[in-house]
Formats: structure tokens, C-alpha cells, sequence
């Protein structure tokens, strides 16, 4: 019953690609939103004993019906969401053949090819944020949690080289990362995971401009050093997630150069600009990093999970986290080449990067390039359309990420408001946006166009929903 023989496969497969096909197709008709029922879902699951086998089929449908009735649709073209987006057809398919394949990528004589598209891919975003090809190392992650985590495990390293060894306990003084305030929360986990407290991820006031305070974060390092502390890492961020702000990076990396400091710069989504020429200069700076995090499952649309990360210091990775064991397979030593397990914290390893290939290889820069494009110009159009309606967008950026209050309301910049509008818009399924606080303080609505295929009508139908929901809200 593991392996499906003749006929029944074939129709198993012939069910999914008409349900892949149908979703592809239909998906932009159907509400955005599910019903937020968690005992439905519960009694649905209860003929699931897993005493009576299931037919292949039945059981098929069943996970069909229920994905489209129960979850957000972030491959909708109304999902206005947090950088999740509709994913490409070819990586849909690459996903399809690494479950298949199965590949094991922990050693490289398991999964050559997969290794060798990997590194070459590793390469040429390397190259695209500005790295030498040559120095270039990096590995594909889960996504940014990981590939953050891993940059803070990699800037320990480099700075305490005893880490590896003796770990924290054993360092003189501690050791502090810097963020902005507006910093991704990742790094508060990676700091604890590391075993450094959440505490050591210290944060910087931002500047009016909601990116880091670059004054700020000097006279923060000078003051640590001055009393005992040791600052290894200053983290500067390509793209927030809250209102896609671009931190001053090539003062940030000056910064970093003059105190000795690891600079990593967090572009899990933003750094997708690298690849629209006209967008390129927003990232300025950031070839001086010393290590980068881009997420291909954000702005690259390949399906969750395939974070990267990226440096210049080709031996760091193998520094951190190479081990030695005498059970893994060894037929590629004395090739000049590397086992997964022995560069990143995963151990058994997906082929992350065929989704990443596969969608490039079939879009090439130029595709991705009017994408992303074509995204930018939806968020332009969407940020004069608030406008025209009485809403204030409050961000400034080249990239398509809008928040705003309501400028037509006494309390239209109250959390209150804006969270009663966010919700009407929500459950009324006909688009999903959120609100969130810009530093900590200042309560907005939040919409990030997060789909090549969102067109001008959808940008319409968003507002005409706020509009809606704005009538609804009692004051
Ligand atoms: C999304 C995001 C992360 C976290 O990445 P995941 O892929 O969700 O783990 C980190 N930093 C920034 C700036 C992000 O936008």
C-alpha cells in the first residue's frame, strides 16, 4: 500500500494535475480568506482513525476540498500580504521532482548535481549582490530564520574563534549583535538559539525615515566596548518587513569596517531589487556585507521554503560547522568538493535549489526583471489610488509595500480603527492586508503587493474594500 502499482497510480496522478491545474486557474475567483472554524476542521478529521484504509483517491480529494476551503489564499492575486506569494509554475514542478527523486544532499556523492546547481546558483546571486565569484560561498536554508541564524552563527565564529569549541561560556565578555528597530524578529530568536539571550540582540533607534540611525549605532558600540562588552555583528536590513525600508547600508558597513565588526545584511525580500537595474541602487553598499540573507520564497516566488545565505568568506561555513564522523559517505573525498551536512546546520538536506533553478532557468533575469517590474508599478498605482479615496500612505520606498492611515477619519490613525478595518476587509474574504506598528509606536494599515499576477483591477477592488469597510467601522 506504500507504492501505488499500474492503473491506480496513473489515475493518482492524473487527479493531481487536474486539481494542480484547476487551483492554477481558479484560484483568483474564490475567496481569499477561509473560515476560521478550528472544531469543523477537527470533526472533518475524525473519520481519520487510521484503522480503515482510506481509498487513494477519496483521500486525495479530501486534502484538495479542504486546502481550498480552509486557508489564507496567499497565491491569490488579492493576498496583500507578508512577502508570501503565488508560487511559479516551474517551481511547482521542481518541488513535484524532488519528492520524487528524493534526493539526499548531506554528501555531495549522493546528490552531485544537486550540489553542483546549488553552488552555481550560490554563485550568481553572489554575483548579483556585488560578491566576487571567486570568494562566494553560501548555502540554501529552510528560509530567512535559518539563513539569519546561520549568519549569526558565522559572524561567532569569525570573531571568537573558541566559540566552535568552547561556546559562549567561555568568552570574556558579552558578546551583542546590533539591529534596528525595525529589524526582523528573527534575529531575537537566533540570539537565543545561540545561547547568546535575547537580550544580546541589541536595538537601534531608527531615524525619521524608519531606517537605522546610523549616529545612534556608533555611540551605542562605543558606549558597549566602554564598558566590557563585546559587539561582533552589526545586522543592517534590505527591505523591513513592516514597511520595506532599506537601511543606510553603505554607512552601516563603514561602521562595521571601522570597529572590526561581521555586517550582515538581511535582504530576505528586498534584495530581489539586485535584479531590476533600475531598482539597484537601493541595495548600494551591500556588496560590502559580510554575509546576506535572501529569501527565494519571498519576491522570487518559488514555493516556502528556500532561504540562501550568502558570504565572502569562503571558509567560514566549513569553520562553524563542520564535524567529523566516520559513517558518512566518503567516495568524493580528494574531489574539490563540498558535503552539505559539513556547511550548514540541516543534516539530511531537500534539494532546496531546483525550484530556485528551474524558475530562473525558464525566466532568466529579464523575466524575473519585468516581474518584480511589474510589481512595483502595481504598488506605485496602488499608493495613488489610497490617495484618491482619503487614505494617507505613510512610507516612503521604491519597493511595493504601502501603509497608511485614514486621513477622512478623526480616528483614522487610531489601532483600534485600523484593526477594525483590516478585520472587516479579512473576513469578508475579498482580500487579505493586515496593520502593524512602524517603530514600535506608530499604529497603520499594511499592504505589500506580494503577486506578479495582482493587475490594476485588484488594486481597485482592495480599495473599494477598504472604502467599504471604512463605512462599516463605527467611529
Ligand atoms: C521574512 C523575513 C525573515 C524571515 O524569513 P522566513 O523565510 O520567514 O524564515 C527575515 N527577515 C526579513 C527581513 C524578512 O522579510
Amino acid at each position: 500500500m506504500l507504492r501505488l502499482e499500474g492503473q491506480e497510480r496513473a489515475e493518482v496522478w492524473q487527479r493531481l494535475m487536474a486539481a494542480l491545474e484547476e487551483y492554477a486557474t481558479r484560484v483568483d475567483t474564490h475567496r481569499v480568506t477561509p473560515e476560521l472554524n478550528p472544531d469543523k476542521i477537527r470533526s472533518l478529521l475524525k473519520r481519520f482513525d487510521f484503522e480503515a484504509p482510506v481509498p487513494p483517491l477519496e483521500a486525495l480529494d479530501f486534502a484538495v476540498r479542504n486546502l481550498w476551503e480552509y486557508q489564507t489564499h496567499t497565491p491569490h492575486p488579492r493576498y496583500y500580504g507578508l512577502f508570501n506569494p503565488a508560487p511559479t509554475t516551474m517551481g511547482i514542478v521542481a518541488d513535484a521532482l524532488v519528492a520524487a527523486f528524493n534526493p539526499q544532499l548531506a554528501a555531495w556523492s549522493h546528490s552531485p548535481l544537486a550540489i553542483e546547481i546549488e553552488q552555481h546558483l550560490i554563485r550568481a546571486f553572489g554575483r548579483r549582490f556585488g560578491y566576487d565569484p571567486a570568494t562566494t560561498d553560501g548555502t540554501f536554508a529552510s528560509g530567512g530564520m535559518e539563513a539569519n541564524h546561520t549568519a549569526v552563527l558565522t559572524a561567532l565564529t569569525q570573531h571568537f574563534p573558541e566559540f566552535a569549541s568552547t561556546g559562549v561560556r567561555a568568552l570574556t565578555g558579552q558578546p551583542l549583535l546590533y539591529v534596528s528597530a525595525e529589524a526582523h524578529h528573527s534575529f531575537h530568536k537566533a540570539a537565543r538559539l545561540c545561547g547568546l539571550g535575547s537580550e544580546a540582540a541589541r536595538e537601534i533607534p531608527v531615524s525619521h525615515d524608519l531606517g537605522m540611525n546610523v549616529e545612534a549605532l556608533a555611540s551605542q558600540i562605543a558606549h558597549d566596548r566602554h564598558t566590557g562588552l563585546a559587539p561582533f555583528m552589526i545586522v543592517a536590513t534590505a527591505g523591513t518587513t513592516n514597511s520595506g525600508i532599506v537601511d543606510p547600508l553603505a554607512a552601516i558597513a563603514e561602521v562595521a569596517w571601522r570597529e572590526k565588526i561581521w555586517l550582515h545584511v538581511d535582504a530576505a525580500w528586498g534584495g530581489a531589487a539586485a535584479l531590476v537595474p533600475e531598482l539597484r541602487g537601493v541595495l548600494a553598499g551591500i556588496e560590502r556585507a559580510d554575509s546576506i540573507t535572501f529569501d527565494a520564497h519571498k519576491w522570487l516566488s518559488v514555493p516556502m521554503g528556500a532561504g540562501i545565505y550568502l558570504t565572502r568568506h569562503p571558509k567560514i561555513l566549513d569553520q562553524t560547522f563542520r564535524v567529523v564522523t566516520p559513517y558518512m559517505p566518503r567516495e568524493a573525498a580528494g574531489l574539490d568538493v563540498v558535503d552539505t551536512c559539513l556547511h550548514t546546520m540541516q543534516w539530511s538536506r531537500r534539494f532546496i535549489g531546483l525550484k530556485v533553478f528551474l524558475s530562473l532557468a525558464v525566466a532568466g533575469w529579464e523575466g524575473y526583471a519585468t516581474a518584480l517590474r511589474h510589481m512595483v508599478a502595481m504598488g506605485e498605482r496602488l499608493r495613488h489610488e489610497l490617495q484618491a479615496s482619503g487614505w494617507e500612505p505613510v512610507n516612503q520606498t521604491p519597493l511595493p509595500l504601502v501603509c497608511f492611515v485614514d486621513g477622512k477619519r478623526p480616528d483614522g490613525n487610531k489601532s483600534a480603527y485600523l484593526d477594525a478595518v483590516a478585520l472587516e476587509v479579512v473576513t469578508s474574504g475579498k482580500a487579505w492586508i493586515s496593520t502593524t506598528r512602524l517603530a514600535g509606536t506608530t499604529p497603520v494599515l499594511r499592504a505589500c503587493i506580494t503577486n506578479y499576477r495582482t493587475q490594476p483591477e485588484d488594486i481597485t477592488a482592495l480599495v473599494e474594500a477598504l472604502n467599504w469597510a471604512r463605512g462599516r467601522v463605527r467611529g
